[in-house]
Parts: C-alpha cells; sequence; structure tokens
C-alpha cells in the first residue's frame, strides 16, 4: 500500500469510497510468536473440542431441537434457561472487564475473526503469493498463467480450510457422531444442514478472501462498544510522541530528528491499514504488530524497545486499575459467577409439571362421598442419568379432608433421562374448603442411588361455587 497515510477518512478507502485492500506485512517478534502460539492453541481447541467425550458425552454440544445442553458433563434442559442467562451476563461482564483493564485484548489475541485471518489464511496468502510486496504486485500485474494458477491454487485451500471451520461449528449442534453421518449420506437426506454449511461457508469465503478488516471496522457491535468501556486508563498500543517526534524529514533541514526514523514498518504491517502514530484510532484491533515491527527497527538502530508500546492515554506510571467502571464490571462479573454456582448447585434433576386436562374443569360424581373429581395429565422428566423411582402422594395433611389421589402407576420408575406421562385423577367431596385452601400439594418422593429426595407441585381443584 502507499506510504501516503489517509487521515481524514477511512484508510481502506479511497477518496470515492471503493475499497483499499489492505496487503499486510508479517511483523516478527515477541508478541508476534506469543500470537501464534496462543492462535495455535484456540484453533486446535475449536476444532478438537467437539471429538472430546466426557462421560461418554460430547464435551460441548448444544442440542437446539432437543433442548438439551452439554457443557463439559452438565447437562441442562430447556427450563434451565435462567442458567443461560448468567453464562451470558459473565461473558458480558468478562469482555467489559477485559476491555476496561486491557483494551482491544479480545480482539487482537482471542477473536475468531482474527485468530483465522492471522493464524490461517494470511499464512496460505505468503504460502502461495509469497511476501506482501510480491502480492501487491502480482495483483497489480496482467492476469497471465501464473497467476491463475496461483489464486486458484490459494482459493482451493481457503475453500478446504472453510469447510473444515464450517463443519466442525456445525458438530457443536449436530453432534460429532451425526455429522459424521450427513457427511456420508445424500445432502436430500439433511437439507437444513446442507444448506446451513453452503451458507457459513459462502458467507465465511466472503469474508476471508475480501471483507476480512472491513468486519471490524464496520460491523463488529464490540469494535463499536468499545469507546464506551476503555477510559484514559485502558491498555492499547501507543506511539510515544514525545520519544518519536520530529520524526526523520520533517525538520525542515531534513538532519535532526528524534527516535521515529519514518520507515513505515509501523503502518506496512498494520492489519487494519491505518498509522498508529496519529494516535489511538477506532480501527485499531490491538493486534501488536506495529509494536513488534517498532522493535525490530529499534533495535537495529541501537535504540531503546518501545517507540510503539502497551500504554494509557494516562500514561504506565499515572495509570489506575481501581476505577469505578472496573470495580462495577469486577462485582457484577462476580455476582454473575455466584448466581451461577447458587443455581448449579440449587438446580433440580427432576422436572415436574401437572397440566389440567382439556375438556370440562370438573366431574360430578353421583351417589359418590366424594362428590367430584378433576382430571390432572402428570409429566415428570428425569433430567438425570441414573433410573429413578417416584412415589407420588398427596401432601398429608390434605388425608383428613376427604381427597383422593388417583394414579395408574404408583411408584413410577424412570430411566435416565426419559420422560413419564400419565393422567391422575383427585377426588374430593363438595365439603373441601376451596376458599381457605386454594391450592393442592401433590408430594413427589423420589428415590436414586438409595437416597430419598422431595419435591412438591401445586395446582388448584375447581367445583361449582356452593
Ligand atoms: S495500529 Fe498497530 S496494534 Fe493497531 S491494528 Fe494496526 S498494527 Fe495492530
Ligand atoms: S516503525 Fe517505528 S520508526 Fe518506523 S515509522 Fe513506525 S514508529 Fe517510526
Amino acid at each position: 500500500m502507499s506510504k501516503e497515510v489517509i487521515t481524514k477518512r477511512l484508510s481502506t478507502t479511497d477518496a470515492k469510497g471503493a475499497r483499499v485492500f489492505v496487503y499486510a506485512a508479517r511483523a516478527k517478534g515477541y508478541f508476534n510468536s506469543l500470537k501464534n502460539k496462543i492462535h495455535f492453541f484456540l484453533i486446535l481447541l475449536f476444532l478438537a473440542l467437539p471429538w472430546i467425550k466426557i462421560g461418554g458425552e460430547q464435551s460441548l454440544l448444544l442440542d437446539i431441537p432437543n433442548r438439551r445442553f452439554n457443557f463439559f458433563g452438565l447437562i441442562l434442559w430447556a427450563h434451565d434457561a435462567p442458567l443461560f442467562f448468567f453464562v451470558l451476563a459473565i461473558v458480558v461482564f468478562a469482555l467489559a472487564l477485559a476491555t476496561t483493564l486491557w483494551g482491544r485484548v479480545w480482539c487482537g489475541w482471542a477473536c475468531p475473526q482474527t485468530v483465522f485471518i492471522d493464524g490461517i489464511f494470511r499464512r496460505i496468502d505468503e504460502l502461495i503469493e509469497g511476501s506482501y510486496l510480491k502480492r501487491i504486485k502480482s495483483d497489480r500485474g496482467p492476469w497471465d498463467a501464473q497467476r491463475v494458477i496461483k489464486k486458484l491454487i490459494k482459493f482451493t485451500l481457503y475453500f478446504l480450510v472453510t469447510l473444515i471451520v464450517t463443519h466442525s461449528f456445525l458438530a457443536y449442534f449436530v453432534g460429532t457422531d451425526n455429522l459424521m453421518d450427513m457427511i456420508l449420506s445424500s445432502p436430500t437426506n439433511n437439507w437444513f444442514s446442507f444448506s446451513f454449511i453452503v451458507l457459513t461457508t459462502s458467507a465465511l469465503m466472503f469474508n476471508f478472501l475480501w471483507f476480512r478488516e472491513q468486519f471490524c471496522i464496520i460491523m463488529c457491535p464490540y469494535g463499536r462498544f468499545q469507546s464506551i468501556l476503555m477510559d484514559e486508563h485502558s491498555l492499547a498500543p501507543f506511539y510515544d510522541e514525545k520519544r518519536g517526534e520530529p520524526r526523520k524529514g520533517l525538520n525542515k533541514d531534513k538532519k535532526d530528528h528524534a527516535d521515529c526514523v519514518n520507515c513505515y514498518k509501523c503502518v506496512t504491517v498494520c492489519p487494519t491499514g491505518i498509522d498508529i502514530r496519529n494516535g489511538l484510532q477506532m480501527e485499531c484491533v490491538a493486534c501488536t504488530a506495529c509494536m513488534d515491527a517498532c522493535d525490530s527497527i529499534m533495535s537495529k538502530l541501537n535504540k531503546p524497545k518501545g517507540l510503539i508500546r502497551y500504554n494509557s492515554e494516562a500514561g504506565l506510571e499515572n495509570r489506575k486499575w481501581y476505577r469505578p467502571r472496573v470495580i462495577v464490571y469486577g462485582v457484577s462479573l462476580l455476582i454473575a459467577l455466584l448466581s451461577l454456582t447458587f443455581f448449579l448447585q440449587d438446580r433440580n434433576p427432576y422436572s415436574l409439571s401437572v397440566l389440567r386436562q382439556k375438556g370440562a374443569p370438573f366431574k360430578e360424581l353421583k351417589n359418590e362421598t366424594l362428590n367430584y373429581t378433576n382430571f390432572f395429565k402428570l409429566y415428570i422428566k428425569n433430567q438425570s442419568k441414573k433410573t429413578v423411582t417416584v412415589h407420588i402422594s398427596l401432601d398429608q395433611k390434605y388425608t383428613t379432608q376427604n381427597i383422593q389421589l388417583i394414579t395408574p402407576l404408583n411408584p413410577v420408575v424412570i430411566t435416565a433421562e426419559d420422560l413419564f406421562r400419565a393422567p391422575i385423577f383427585i377426588k374430593f367431596s363438595k365439603d373441601y374448603k376451596f376458599i381457605n385452601n386454594p391450592q393442592l400439594a401433590l408430594k413427589f418422593k423420589i428415590k436414586s442411588n438409595n437416597q430419598y429426595h422431595i419435591e412438591t407441585v401445586r395446582f388448584s381443584l375447581l367445583s361449582p361455587i356452593n
């Protein structure tokens, strides 16, 4: 790219607003080497996680059609939705806290967009088309045979990698066993999954091949939020203006200059095409490439490293980590973590419900001591991984009140993750005091591993008002 870095418009658009493609050079140095290791680990984790089994179950499986969610051995169901709220709250507050303390650390080090582009696709570019200068030359040159062949090889590699990414992503929702069956069977047997793969592969190919940093600059909502989350004490890559200016070539006599030799190395490695010397900018994804690039120049010049370094607007010496927003996000994160722990411990492995049957709300029984009956449908879902025995009974206090429970099966044996449903009848006398006892309690004594657990479900009886 040109050495003129435009500051009045996006560096990736020309005067007419058309896209200017960024050919970022690879920076080598401490941060690049650390980032490579982290990216490698994250990619490996993403690909391997669906294949790792815990207790015979896929470690992470979000089975949406069956509303069954497996988190490292913990099975959650749709009615555990409040837990998902806490998980979401933890993610939001953790991101907010990390951004307030360390700026766009997520963008530069762990966001899938950065990890895949930097960790895989930019490497494919370098492998097939060479250095950034060769890539610029090739793309500005004629469409000769060599360029066509290189583009075809690159496109094929991109396509294969993207297919692996989309299939791995799908495995988190359909399971690896199902995924293998789907891959080996005709697409007509799995239209939905097949369409998902076609759409996501196309979208990702567009993103990885062409859209790239534009996603971070104009589409990513987190990128927009960071200005609210960050303050003058948040860390970000900063250019040390005091040390660097006047840069080489800016003085009238063009001789004396400070530490910046105006080599533009920090610009050529920037994946969003900006010049960090113009100050912290919205496009900066804190990838640290400019820090490595400038450090390599400083080393060659025998000058101290860190002309571009992690810093804050307040300066490293004046930087406070305990600020109101850090405390608010930290405390909120702690509350969300504690709430999740509490709900997980208190979580019921059985789901019980009593629903009134359709039709007449009650039935009058002629010539019987118990004059009325109400019909209900009982649902017991055993969400545990063990077979349980359930004894159903009315609370003892009702036995003196002329109320009788009739179930077709009692006790009930329910195997792991099975749903038991059956009609139940409650017969009661017209003397039953509805006004004082609007709710009836049905008790479930659940036996599992020779331990008893009592659950109570409350519901109302209906009869004509006398
Ligand atoms: S300015 Fe530096 S840290 Fe920011 S995106 Fe560009 S190279 Fe990365
Ligand atoms: S890499 Fe360092 S010396 Fe070179 S232009 Fe950027 S800030 Fe100046």
